[in-house]
């Protein structure tokens, strides 16, 4: 019987596998893909919601890509490793003999996303919200929650959009902690950034979002049309699996250390011997050690390759006036050529998978 290697989440190391499935059909396995949508590309989301790039450019269908795989547009609710099989939300069951998910992150069911808070991930309701604002004209008095990078860049790209629309920019960044684990050179040009571009910081935690208004305890409040929820990411691991919000603890070879037929990568999974924030880089570059190791366990050759993820890596947010702030360890550095590095990446990596008509 041919052996099922099953690929649920088409995130960003899934993508290469698929762009690589005629390796798997050359082994004899037959690739699948279980995933609801489209593939959307977090580095160029901010860039869509400021309105300096179109939604089809941070957008790609797995489907398009040729290879010899099949793609089902269905969620995986359950896995069950020990009869090796998913559960998926029409409650169809399918069988694998490996598995491997990359379904990413998600925000944290919190009150705030309860009063109606837009969750800053699935980075596709980022282009939703620009039509809001463009809707709107600009004129929504905006707020962000958690003032980590992504946070810093959704406020910066709100406010890019209220000045495209020739709006004033009323954008409110609230959180305690800024862009923590990044130099203090780039917290302070992230500052200047914020108070050039229209964007106030407010270093409190919002603790409550009603009738209007964010509040920070203390009796202090803002009136808000919008807030956006970036209070940080945890894991979307399907049920049946022992994950923590951290993710499925995954061993150097990226199998999980429950089960050697189950692999993870990506935001869904924790490196335990190198833990990583949740950034898309570190499923690129393990991608190809992944698309190797799915094949040997599917062919039940015990070799596996060991993937170290790098301690120091580029990061570069879109400040939405043109330029770009750029970090690499403890560097950090502001100007359009950041800019520039970062639409040139991104066009390159999303490149790979376009399929021209
Ligand atoms: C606004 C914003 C900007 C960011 N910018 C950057 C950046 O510039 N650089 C960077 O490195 N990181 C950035 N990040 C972080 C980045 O989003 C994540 O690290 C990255 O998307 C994780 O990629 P992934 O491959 O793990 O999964 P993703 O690319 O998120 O893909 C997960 C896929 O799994 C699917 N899926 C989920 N659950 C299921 C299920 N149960 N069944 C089937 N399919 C499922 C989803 O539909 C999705 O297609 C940003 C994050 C945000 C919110």
């Amino acid at each position: 019987m041919t052996r099922q290697v099953v690929l649920v989440g088409a995130g960003h190391a899934h993508m290469e596998a698929l762009r690589q499935a005629r390796r798997f059909a050359n082994a004899g396995l037959s690739l699948t893909l279980i995933d609801p949508g489209a593939f959307w590309y977090s580095g160029a989301a901010t860039g869509v919601l400021s309105g300096a790039l179109e939604p089809d450019a941070a957008r790609l269908n797995p489907s398009d890509l040729e290879g010899p795989f099949e793609h089902m547009r269905q969620r995986v609710v359950s896995v069950d490793p020990h009869a090796r099989t998913l559960t998926l939300q029409d409650g169809e069951r399918r069988a694998y003999d490996v598995l491997s998910l990359n379904t990413g992150s998600r925000i944290p069911e919190t009150p705030l996303l309860a009063a109606g808070a837009i969750p800053a991930k699935p980075v596709s309701a980022l282009a939703g919200l620009r039509a809001t604002l463009e809707a709107n004209l600009g004129q929504l008095r905006l707020a962000v929650a958690g003032a980590g990078a992504t946070g810093v860049e959704i406020a910066l790209s709100m406010a890019s959009l209220q000045r495209r629309l020739g709006a004033r920019p009323q954008t409110l960044l609230a959180g305690p902690d800024l862009m923590p684990g990044w130099p203090d050179r780039a917290r302070r040009l992230a500052l200047e950034a914020m108070a050039r571009c229209g964007v106030e910081y407010v270093p409190l935690r919002v603790q409550d979002l009603s009738l209007g208004l964010v509040h920070f305890g203390q009796r202090k409040v803002a009136p808000v049309d919008i807030l956006v929820a970036a209070t940080g990411l945890s894991a979307n691991v399907p049920d049946g699996l022992d994950a923590s919000e951290a993710g499925l603890p995954v061993s150097a070879d990226l199998s999980w250390t429950g089960d050697a037929a189950v692999f993870a990568i990506g935001d869904c999974a924790c490196m335990v011997k190198h833990p990583r924030p949740k950034l898309g880089v570190f499923g690129v570059r393990a991608a190809p050690i992944l698309i190797q190791n799915l094949i040997n366990a599917a062919m039940g050759r015990p070799a596996r390759r060991q993937y170290t993820p790098q301690s120091r890596w580029l990061s570069i947010l879109d400040v939405g006036d043109g330029t770009g702030l750029a970090r690499y360890g403890d560097l950090a550095f502001q100007g359009k050529p950041a800019l520039t590095l970062k639409r040139w990446l991104d066009g390159r990596f999303l490149q790979r998978y376009r399929v021209e008509p």
